[in-house]
């Protein structure tokens, strides 16, 4: 057994003074160097702490009781105990700092790229009310059918705690409406447990310049029972509603929504605006969940791929092809490749909507396709890439060393993968020009970076 070297036990109370934040927004104190992470707990403040558990080299505990409070604490909008917006507890600025350090740090550990310059954050004006799709659990208590998240660390569905402040507000209101309306007509929640009963989750999903509404009905049974009467109450209380979807999920899994979608009633779309185009969004689609600075975020996309009328540019990982065809307004040709065959339909649909002839969409993993094109002849001279937290596959990486565009832009919500891939990309010949920061999910630990590569000239 290796020595125990921590300076405390568990279950010890002690007086701690913070200085630091980890990206999760937990204060760090030290004790002789021994880093202890306490949620609740900002940078400069002391506080009454008990050890709640003792790793080798760092540990967690629990404020007891707040000795000095920080400027930069403020009073949480919401003390529902789940698992998001975590940092409702500190200034927005502090957030914004937090983050950026968050960036600053990554660069220089994981990249090694202390000179290359990061921009300031790009924050909100108001950073509440922002997010425009939600995905809420359905359980049952007494009888009654309940919805709300589910409590910090289990799958406790916390009763009627649906709403949130990061949350457009029209949403709560349909959640609700739902809620309530199928507790009256007896439709029965999804109990994990015993895997019976029929409705999990409603998912709503605004177009924020259209004010349409999306409601997804995740089922477990293909039979919803007065379904009919179910969406006249809806659709009367809410006229904004466009589509009402059921989505069929048959297994006991945490995967929220199943393989089978179909349409209730209206359209299988919504709609939404950015910028000069015009987007149809499906059910299963990836659709960005904060439309105020998504539009910052593609602005700073095309401003670093510098296209012009000459150029063949790729967009992997496309989604529905939101990105992709702000670049066509300016290339010559744009090439998408999505793995959800649902967002590239969407995709090709959103091309024509914008009268866009320029770009084709192709359903694969980015990984294969991209060696595939090479292997054609494509040669891209701009490559975007968005991945998923887990950032750039390795193989993908490789085919855009293979490619040589002249840019890439590399878009990112995790700054630890992105570092990872900027330094492969370092090593194979890219140059990192900048990176702009840009927070598309206020009172959460996450950031949203959009990078710019240059093909280094022997
Ligand atoms: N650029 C888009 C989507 C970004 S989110 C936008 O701004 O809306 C990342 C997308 O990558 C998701 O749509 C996800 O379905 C897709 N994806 C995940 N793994 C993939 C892979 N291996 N190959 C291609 N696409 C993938």
């Amino acid at each position: 057994m290796p020595k125990q070297t921590a300076p405390v036990k568990k279950n010890e109370i002690i007086t701690l003074k913070f200085e630091d934040l980890t990206h999760e927004g937990n204060g760090v104190g030290k004790i002789n160097g021994y880093p202890l992470f306490v949620p609740n707990a900002l940078p400069d403040e002391e506080a009454k702490v008990k050890v709640v558990k003792v790793n080798k080299n760092f540990g967690f505990g629990k404020v007891l009781e707040l000795i000095s409070e920080s400027p930069e604490r403020v009073d949480p909008l919401c003390h529902v105990d789940c698992n998001g917006c975590g940092l409702q507890h500190m200034s927005y600025q502090l957030q914004l700092e937090m983050k950026q350090n968050q960036v600053k740090n990554a660069m220089k550990k994981v990249a090694h790229l202390e000179e290359v310059p990061i921009h300031p954050i790009i924050g909100m004006d108001d950073p509440l009310h922002y997010r425009n799709k939600v995905q809420i659990p359905v359980g049952e208590k007494d009888g009654e059918l309940i919805t709300g998240f589910y409590q910090k660390r289990s799958h406790r569905i916390m009763e009627n705690t649906e709403t949130c402040v990061t949350h457009n507000e029209v949403i709560n209101e349909v959640v609700k409406a739902v809620r309530s309306i199928a507790n009256r007509l007896g439709i029965k929640a999804y109990q994990e447990e015993k895997h019976t009963g029929v409705l999990r989750h409603i998912m709503v999903r605004t177009g924020h310049a259209t004010d349409e509404i999306m409601v997804v009905l995740v089922t477990r049974t293909e039979k919803l029972p007065n379904q009919d009467v179910l969406i006249a109450e809806l659709t009367e209380a809410f006229p904004n509603i466009k589509s009402i979807m059921q989505n069929v999920n048959e297994k006991r899994t945490n995967v929220i929504l199943g393989k089978k979608t179909k349409l209730l009633w209206g359209e299988e779309y919504i709609y939404d605006r950015i910028g000069d185009l015009t987007f149809a969004i499906s059910a299963k689609s990836f659709y960005q969940v904060n439309p105020v600075q998504t539009k910052t975020l593609y602005d700073k996309a095309l401003e670093y791929a510098q296209i012009d009328s000459n150029d063949n540019v790729i967009d992997a990982y496309c989604g529905i092809g939101t990105i992709s065809l702000f670049l066509a307004q300016q290339a010559k040709k744009v090439y998408g490749v999505e793995i959800v065959p649902e967002a590239i339909s969407d995709a090709k649909k959103n091309a024509k909507l914008n009268g866009m002839t320029n770009a084709e969409f192709f359903v694969g993993e980015a990984e294969k396709i991209m060696p595939w094109w090479k292997a054609q002849g494509l040669d891209p001279d701009v490559i975007v890439v968005d991945p998923p937290r887990k950032g750039c596959d390795e193989e993908l990486l490789k085919a855009m060393l293979d490619m040589q565009p002249k840019r890439i832009v590399y878009v990112s919500c995790n700054p630890s993968t992105l570092a990872r891939d900027l330094r492969i990309l370092e090593d194979g010949g890219f140059k990192t020009q900048e990176v702009q920061p840009v927070d598309m999910f206020p009172m959460t630990g996450h950031v949203e970076c959009v990078t710019q590569l240059i093909l280094k000239k022997d």
